[in-house]
């Protein structure tokens, strides 16, 4: 393992990485292999050109994130000069004399694409495997391999921008027409030999666009009349997006400006500081350590029980085919599973599933379906209403509605269409599976699968252990999961599992805040400030002010709860009051705590009843009470044992209910946040409004210990 170095006889010499481990990756053994390859090359006798390629399948996965992850506030300087290093590495491989070829076999992403930019001709196989682009961005980090000041070299600030500050990926025919790279070939056979024909082809093609005299970044510099208002334009547009939180934006399109004023080297430099500005930075910590790590965990299937051989369902049966049912014949249609889908009637059953065929049509015209891919996805949906044709079904999901005795009913009467060894799903969002699992034979086989509303597009599968589920099913389910390509987190049978649980306490806050007298938009702007994807009145108003009463008045009901001890009784006395006096149960009903046309919404103007003058609250205030509730929620349910991972809880709270993307997810927040400050300032807010605020054991024990949340 390491780099392979092989010179032909006309005097190329391909490098082939091979680094120990699954994929190549920038770190110091990189840095070690690349030196002595450089020195190798700077020395060659009759050398004609250099072929950079990859012996994995993938090209280069980018920057070792265990490093950086890893790096410390007070490291910086090390840090910076370490970066510095590895860049005047690839700055002599661009100062070669001969033509150098990236030769892209695999995904080059990060780190491994700013290599392929120090080469001066680039070609990838035309597969879709092949992904090119600097993911960065998503981890709270920049490309500081020289790449962000590259790009803008070769595209323009313009047009280098979604690739920076978003982080695109794209296949190599988009690559090629967007001027990432400047060639593709169809079959994996021709990229060596492609490679070598444009070193014979090009022997003199061995200086880079910026080393170029009267080189002119595309579009302008910083300070042309044209690109200088853009700059201003696109740095405000770009605050309304991070509002401060997400710094990672932010230092790329100063970086970028940097490189479109400057010149190339002290550009370089700019864009090392900031990349070490970030990589020490909280949010890089949450966003690595929660959207890479814990993911991987997760869906490495840290909470599937061992021993259980893997599994997979060949035929589905879906009863109920409304808005959940039919969202998730979609899914398992598009992961060539067959599905059988049922509701009363046949007409209600061919609805949910020409819902499939909006959704595939809609991605054939953006070119992510082929025709063909969308026709053999559909002809896997058999809408129906017999029972008799869910016979044989490996895995049955009722998706019904929310009625326990229509859910009893439906499980009894077909079970017995399951086949042997087959198990059944609830979609249920708030009944306990326990509960259901009575009305069936075999309640070790018996799971809560609850999925997020459009099933299409939420990554997220809660699956619910009931008291007798055994760990085959959950297993088993757990494998369908990954199977439909969504993410699964594996929580105990509490009320309202850990999502809906969890998602409560923010949206009680918010009416809360009504109740106390604060301005809706001022509730609002701050959780849109927080970077909350939707606001929490207006979520109130998505999920139903209806359905939130509706729960709580049938848990009070059915002794789960008690009505006396609700957190927040105003702010319950205010959703009784916009239901039952005001009309206003919500989004479904085009009236809630807004008001909705054809034009979009308006806070709807009756909410100034509510409203008083002499609101004592601060900003700070309002923001933690929207942040702290569903983040102490999250302390409980770990503590209760609700959820059996922090990863879950992390992955989870971000993928299924919103929690702000720079936190990394309600626990992960703690770790940056500092424990014992959270402590502090939670003792100060339940002193001030109350004990759903007081810090949970499990908190005061990890502040105590210093021990964070892992
Ligand atoms: P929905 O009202 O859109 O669909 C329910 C469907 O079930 C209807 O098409 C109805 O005709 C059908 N149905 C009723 N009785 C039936 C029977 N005996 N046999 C066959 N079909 C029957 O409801 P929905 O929003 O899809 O919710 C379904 C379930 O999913 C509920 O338990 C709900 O709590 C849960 N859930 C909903 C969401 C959400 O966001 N809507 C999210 C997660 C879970």
């Amino acid at each position: 393992m390491g780099f392979h170095y092989d010179k032909d006889r006309d005097g190329i010499v391909t490098v082939t990485m091979d680094m120990d481990g699954p994929v190549n990756t920038m770190n110091t053994a990189f840095t070690g292999l690349f030196e002595t390859t450089i020195d190798r090359l700077e020395a060659e006798a009759g050398l004609t050109g250099v072929i950079f390629a990859s012996a994995k399948k993938t090209f280069f996965a980018g920057g070792d994130l265990k490093m950086l992850v890893a790096v410390e506030p007070g490291s910086e300087n090390e840090f910076f000069r370490g970066v510095e290093y590895t860049k005047a590495l690839l700055r002599r491989l661009e100062a070669l004399p001969v033509p150098t070829v990236a030769a892209i076999n695999g995904a080059a992403l990060g780190g491994g694409f700013e290599l392929c930019l120090c080469c001066n001709h680039r070609i990838a196989w035309n597969d879709r495997s092949v992904k090119i682009g600097f993911p960065e961005v998503t981890l709270g980090l920049l490309p500081g391999g020289g790449g962000t000041v590259r790009l803008t070299h070769m595209l323009g600030l313009q047009a280098a921008m979604p690739y920076l500050t978003e982080g695109k990926q794209v296949r190599p025919d988009r690559a090629r027409a967007d001027g990432l790279i400047q060639e593709t070939v169809e079959d994996l056979r021709d990229l060596l030999p492609r490679a070598k024909a444009w070193i014979v082809d090009n022997p003199n093609a061995v200086t880079q666009p910026w080393d170029q005299k009267g080189h002119r970044i595309p579009g302008g510099g910083s300070n042309s009349p044209k690109v200088a208002p853009m700059i201003a334009v696109g740095s405000a547009m770009l605050f309304e997006k991070t509002r401060g939180r997400l710094p990672a934006p932010e230092r790329i399109l100063d970086t970028m400006v940097e490189a479109a004023r400057l010149d190339f080297d002290t550009a370089q430099r700019i864009e090392s500081r900031n990349f070490t500005s970030l990589v020490t930075h909280p949010v890089a910590k949450n966003m690595i350590t929660t959207f890479f790590f814990q993911l991987n965990q997760v869906n490495g299937g840290a909470s599937r029980p061992d021993g259980v051989p893997p599994s997979s369902v060949k035929r589905l049966g879906i009863i109920g085919a409304g808005m959940m049912g039919q969202g998730i014949a979609n899914v398992a249609a598009h992961a060539g599973i067959d599905v059988v889908l049922k509701d009363i009637s046949l007409e209600a059953a061919q609805r949910g599933k020409a819902y499939s065929e909006k959704v595939f049509g809609k991605r054939v015209k953006r070119g992510k379906m082929t025709p063909e891919g969308m026709q053999a996805a559909m002809d896997r949906i058999t809408p129906t209403a017999q029972l008799a044709d869910l016979d044989g079904c490996d895995l049955i999901i009722e998706a019904v509605f929310e009625k326990v005795s229509l859910k009893d009913q439906i499980v009894k009467e077909s079970e017995g269409c399951l086949s042997a060894d087959g198990f059944w799903g609830s979609n249920t969002s708030t009944l306990p599976i326990t509960r259901l699992a009575q009305s069936s034979s075999s309640p070790e086989r018996f799971v809560g699968l609850h999925f997020f509303s459009p099933v299409d597009k939420m990554p997220l599968l809660e699956i619910v252990v009931g008291e007798k589920t055994s760990d085959e099913t959950l297993a088993r389910a757990f494998d369908f999961a990954r199977q439909i390509r969504k993410t699964p987190i594996v929580v105990e049978d509490a009320l309202g599992f850990y999502t809906s649980r969890t998602i409560g306490t923010h949206l009680t806050e918010s009416v809360q805040l009504v109740a106390e007298g604060v301005s809706p938009a001022r509730i609002e702007g701050l959780a849109r400030g927080l970077l909350y994807p939707t606001s929490p009145l207006a979520l109130n108003d998505e999920v139903s002010l209806r359905l939130g009463l509706e729960i709580f008045d049938s848990q009070v009901a059915a002794g789960l709860r008690r009505a006396e001890d609700d957190p927040t009784p105003e702010g319950t006395a205010v959703l009784r009051a916009m239901v039952e006096d005001l009309d206003r149960p919500g989004r479904y009903a085009g009236s809630g705590f807004y008001d909705y046309d054809d034009s979009g919404k308006r806070l709807w103007s009756g909410l100034s009843r509510w409203r008083k003058a002499d609101v004592d609250l601060s900003d700070a205030d309002i923001e933690d009470r929207l942040l702290f509730r569903p983040v102490l929620e999250t302390l409980r349910c770990l503590e209760e044992g609700v959820l059996r991972s922090v990863a879950d809880a992390n992955i989870g709270s971000i993928m299924g209910i919103g929690a702000p993307v720079w936190t990394g997810g309600y626990l992960q927040f703690l770790n940056t946040y500092g424990l014992k400050k959270f402590q502090a300032r939670c003792e100060a807010l339940a002193e001030r409004f109350g004990p759903r605020f007081a810090p949970p054991r499990i908190l005061i024990a990890h502040a105590e210990s210093g021990e964070a949340f892992r």
